[in-house]
């Protein structure tokens, strides 16, 4: 593999300005240019946030985003293009995040900045508020994200459990589970915590059985991707008080739709898709291409190669 050019996809404008990823990457040995979809077939390589038809006749491409669910895989492995995708970087943005969702539910931040809108002096009830030490919550993947949140949530009190493919044990994690035992790592735990890739075997993994084995005062929260929980069994859950509440970061359709009940629906928190967001991101994405053409030449094997 040679690189003669390296494009970035404009699509990465909706995390960062492609520009600053190709400044940042100028002392590279091939030109790296910003590349709307008519300049694709000029690179031999590209980095970018959405696919293309495009892609298939290039060498590389690297995705800036950890979940590559997007991309076809068989037709990546046909026309021999490699993917690497940007997991590894996301662990603290998405891990203060998150204690940020359940700092909000334990200390009613939420309802405050609700209130607000309407200049409206509301305290809460007596017995609403909580703190988190002594509380536990359940990872469900114990990856970067995974090991983030327990980094950042457990250092704030909390216990934390993890499950995962296999039951190895994680540091940050007091115990971990299998993949096979979901309902017995989540049926006590105060939140749940969703941080697994998109996969055949994750897809609506959160479905009316798991949220009614959750404790009816857990909170939810997904980080991961829409589809690996079913929408309309989480809804329920939360309009019959199944559980207590939850904070939603990805969707079975992005963006939410206007008319979704999520956008209402009391003790939820909805953000757009933006757990990761850091001014840094394009650094973060920068070290990972970086990393990957200095092996170009080495014939070394690709960091984070998933086809
Ligand atoms: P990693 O590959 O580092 O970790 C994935 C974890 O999920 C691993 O612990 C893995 O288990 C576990 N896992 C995979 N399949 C299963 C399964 N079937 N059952 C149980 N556990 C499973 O990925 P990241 O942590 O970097 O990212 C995870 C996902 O989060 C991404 O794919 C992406 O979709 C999403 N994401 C969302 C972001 C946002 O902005 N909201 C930002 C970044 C990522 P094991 O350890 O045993 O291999």
């Amino acid at each position: 593999l040679e690189l003669e050019r390296l494009g970035v996809h404009d699509s990465v404008e909706a995390v960062f300005p492609p520009a600053e990823l190709a400044a940042f990457l100028a002392d590279l040995p091939a030109p790296v240019d910003v590349i709307g979809d008519g300049e694709i077939a000029t690179c031999d390589a590209a980095v970018t946030l959405e696919h293309r038809e495009a892609f298939l006749e290039l060498d590389w491409v690297h995705s800036i985003q950890a979940g590559v669910d997007r991309f076809p895989f068989d037709a990546f492995e046909a026309n021999d293009v490699i993917l690497t995708n940007s997991t590894g970087i996301h662990d603290r943005s998405v891990g203060e995040t998150v204690a940020g969702y359940l700092l909000s539910f334990s200390r009613r931040l939420h309802d405050h900045v609700a209130n607000q809108q309407e200049r409206r002096w509301s305290r809460p009830e007596w017995d609403e508020a909580f703190t988190l030490p002594g509380k536990t919550a359940c990872v469900v993947g114990t990856g970067t994200l995974g090991r983030g949140v327990a980094e950042v949530v457990g250092s704030l009190g909390v216990e934390m459990t993890g499950l995962r493919r296999s039951s190895e044990s994680v540091p940050g994690f007091e115990a971990i589970y299998a993949n096979d035992d979901l309902h017995a790592a989540i049926a006590e735990a105060d939140f749940v915590i969703v941080t697994v890739p998109l996969t055949d075997d994750t897809r609506h993994l959160f479905d009316a059985d798991a949220f009614d084995t959750m404790r009816e005062d857990a909170y939810f929260v997904n980080v991961a991707r829409g589809p690996v929980v079913d929408e309309p069994a989480l809804i329920d859950a939360l309009e019959s008080d199944a559980i207590a509440g939850a904070a939603l970061d990805v969707f079975e359709a992005e963006p939410l739709p206007e008319n979704s009940p999520l956008w209402e629906l009391d003790e939820v928190i909805v953000s757009p898709h933006c757990a990761a967001y850091t001014r840094d991101y394009f650094r973060d994405v920068g070290e990972i291409v970086r990393k990957n053409v200095s092996r170009l030449d080495s014939d070394a094997e690709f960091h984070n190669r998933v086809v």
